[in-house]
């Protein structure tokens, strides 16, 4: 069978491990070599090209719903936390007697091992999918569903990972604490001040549109993250507002050639939800649609004083 191998950037160091064993097992190996940030973003033209049999996408679990032009297996790629440092953590957040638990997906295998860290504390654990993230306990960047989901049931919500990108997925309305412990060190940090900071250079944003004349829409062909009926029907609504607008399709959305435009004042984006928390890179506002709506009302509003 002809195999194209996808890593993402974290493990493409094991791209000739896997290259060989497939290999062993006779099948003739391609490997994908582009930026691969996401199951959202499968190696389709790359396959399509080389008359690929099946992708074999490491690292992710399954993200795009619909049907695809070919097989695609995922492997999952574990990495085991250190229990006792969570355990540590897990100390430190004894008051709270009702937990929203989540972790992401290289952690998942031990869900259920750091559920029972909380509850031989006498605490309950609360944990659900979300709309993407399709296992329960697993948070991605883009779909903190599952934590929503149990907000309201919670004194606190708890994200197992590292690094800031999947924490910060955790964007939802709450007035309780929200924290987030290192999967190897158990350090813990309470996020609450970072998710406002977030929110406030949002709403940064929002307002830039109100005012912006031309919008570039962006779209990506990513399967995972193409959404070109919305983008169409963004242009509308803007030029329902006396604004102009552009929709720029491109596989990899980057900051540099976008700016070379030199046209837009403002982006909105239909790809990854995660891109617009690099508005510096971008030089310009850069809003989702759910943020975009938001500028509607406001300009809706003014119209009608
Ligand atoms: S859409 Fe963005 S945040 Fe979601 S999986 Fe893809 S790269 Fe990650």
């Amino acid at each position: 069978m002809r195999i194209l191998l996808q890593f993402p950037e974290g493990l493409k160091r094991e791209a000739l491990k896997y290259q060989e064993k497939y290999e062993k097992a006779g099948h003739e190996v391609f490997i994908a070599s582009a930026p691969c940030y996401g199951a959202c973003d499968l190696p389709l033209d790359e396959a399509r090209w080389i008359k690929a049999d099946k992708i074999v996408h490491f690292g992710h679990a399954k993200f795009v719903k619909k049907d695809l032009p070919i097989e695609v297996e995922y492997i999952p790629y574990n990495i085991d936390v250190n229990l006792q440092a969570i355990k540590k953590a897990a100390i430190q957040l004894k008051q709270y007697k009702n937990i929203g638990l989540a972790t992401t997906v290289q952690h998942l295998h031990q869900f259920e091992d750091m559920k029972k860290l909380f509850e031989s504390q006498a605490q309950h654990v609360f944990a659900d999918k979300g709309y993407w993230a399709i296992n329960v306990g697993q948070v991605l960047g883009c779909d903190s569903l599952g934590l929503k989901a149990v907000e309201k049931k919670v004194d606190a919500t708890v994200f197992v990972g590292d690094g800031m990108f999947h924490a910060l997925a955790i964007d939802f309305e709450t007035n309780k604490p929200v924290f987030v412990i290192h999967p190897q060190t158990g350090q813990l940090k309470q996020i609450n001040e970072d998710i406002n900071k977030l929110k406030k250079r949002r709403k940064g944003s929002i307002l830039a549109a109100v005012n912006a004349k031309t919008f570039g829409i962006l779209v990506s062909t990513k399967v995972g993250q193409f959404s070109l009926g919305a983008a169409i029907n963004v242009k509308k609504e803007l030029e329902k507002r006396g604004k102009q607008a552009v929709i720029l399709v491109s596989n990899e959305i980057e900051p540099l050639p976008l700016n070379n435009f030199m046209l837009f004042d403002c982006y909105v984006n239909t790809a990854c939800p995660r891109m617009i928390d690099d508005t510096e890179e971008f030089g310009k506002p850069i809003l989702n649609i759910d943020m975009l709506n938001e500028a509607f009302k406001i300009i809706d509003s003014m119209k009608e004083r």
